[in-house]
């Protein structure tokens, strides 16, 4: 038995810098277009209605009458995925990883996606669009969840606790044999406790995420949050412990003005006129269509080697220009908690019943690596 989610470890913070100023313009700005592609069902709740003393329904969340991931879910994810990528703090204020308190000495994720504490804001560089559907989708029929939440850690504090004091960011295990409706966990004698939900089976969806005055280094964090290496995949939406949520996020366009920083007058005399300008959508000859693919992966690979570079030197690693071959635990643990693992079937949460074992309730999470080399939790 493998427990549903692991800790991804955590190293030193980067390096912290002041906010940079909105007044001044400077960077780059533009706009992404990609398309989100879901590999296993997902599901993003719209708000719950409840009837008590039966299985809470709920219903996907909507937009334009399709189904659309909240621009807000993709958000929480990206920047997850960024604080894991870049050790940034935490919103959730942790020891591991304490918050920003002051715009002198912002982590690159607070620079990125913003920072609040009082009356100190420091204005995000970057806005996303609600996700939304294609035509063509396929929803499943409703089904009843077995209960989400982990058995209560306070009851078992050793094995979860520890973990997550000493290890740091919680992620969940890819499980892409869940393909259809009766590959999800069902319960069928449900309570008030479980939730009766419609999955999305199948899917591609398109949305936008637009920035302003970023660095080169910045934008590369925001692209490797973007555009993961081919064997590794986004996890995003509800019951993810279940095998839920798994996607593919491709860049399909891109939209650029550069500022000249020998001419800073350049941008308002350019204004609307983008400098780059690539996209895949409505390309119909294959040709075209490999062409524009690789100037977009060309430029992509340039601005994400920017972000490489930084990050060797803020873990004292020889340069490289390729993020995921730098060595070091934090990224290890990512390359497998964002794979398709081969033992994902052997996924579930242990019960009540594990933990009164005396044996069991003195064990603690195995960590990635050792679930990795083939450790086990005893059924
Ligand atoms: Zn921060």
């Amino acid at each position: 038995m493998i427990n549903p989610y692991n800790l991804v470890r955590s190293v030193k913070l980067a390096a912290r810098g002041p906010a940079q100023d909105h007044a001044h313009l400077s960077g780059r700005s533009g706009t992404l277009d990609c398309w989100l592609t879901t590999i296993t069902p997902i599901f993003t709740p719209a708000a719950a209605a409840r009837a008590s003393g039966t299985a809470t329904n709920l219903h996907f969340f909507r937009s334009a009458n399709r189904p659309a991931i909240p621009g807000s879910s993709l958000k929480g994810m990206l920047r997850s995925l960024a604080e894991a990528l870049a050790n940034g703090c935490s919103p959730f204020d942790s020891r591991l990883h304490p918050r920003c308190h002051s715009l002198e000495s912002l982590c690159l994720c607070c620079r990125l996606v913003g920072y609040l504490k009082g009356s100190n804001v420091h204005a995000r560089h970057v806005s996303m669009s609600d996700v939304l559907v294609e035509a063509g989708y396929e929803m499943g029929s409703r089904v009843t969840l077995k209960e989400l939440s982990s058995p209560k850690p306070e009851r078992h504090t050793p094995f979860y606790d520890d973990a997550t004091r000493s290890r740091g960011r919680k992620f969940y295990y890819h499980q892409s044999h869940v393909q259809h409706v009766g590959d999800i966990p069902a319960e069928s004698r449900p309570t008030h406790r479980n939730v009766q939900i419609e999955p999305l089976l199948r899917g591609v969806f398109r949305f936008s995420v637009h920035y302003w005055n970023l660095g080169d280094v910045e934008l590369g964090l925001l692209l490797h949050t973007l555009d993961l290496p081919p064997e590794l995949f986004h996890k995003i939406g509800m019951a993810k412990p279940l095998g839920l949520g798994t996607v593919r996020i491709t860049v399909s366009g891109w939209k650029e003005n550069v500022i000249n920083p020998a001419d800073p007058a350049w941008r308002y005399r350019n204004l609307g006129q983008a400098s780059f300008h690539v996209t895949l959508a409505g390309l119909q000859s294959a040709e075209a269509l490999t062409a524009a693919r690789a100037l977009l992966q060309e430029r992509i690979d340039a601005v994400k080697g920017a972000y490489a570079r930084h990050y060797s030197q803020v873990l004292g690693a020889p340069v490289s220009h390729d993020l995921w071959t730098l060595p070091a635990p934090h990224l290890e643990d990512l390359k497998v908690m964002l794979s398709l693992v081969s033992y994902a079937r052997e996924i579930r949460y242990a019960g009540y019943g594990w933990f009164q074992n005396p044996t069991n309730a003195q064990r603690t999470l195995p960590s990635i690596a050792r679930v990795q080399s083939g450790e086990r939790l005893p059924d």
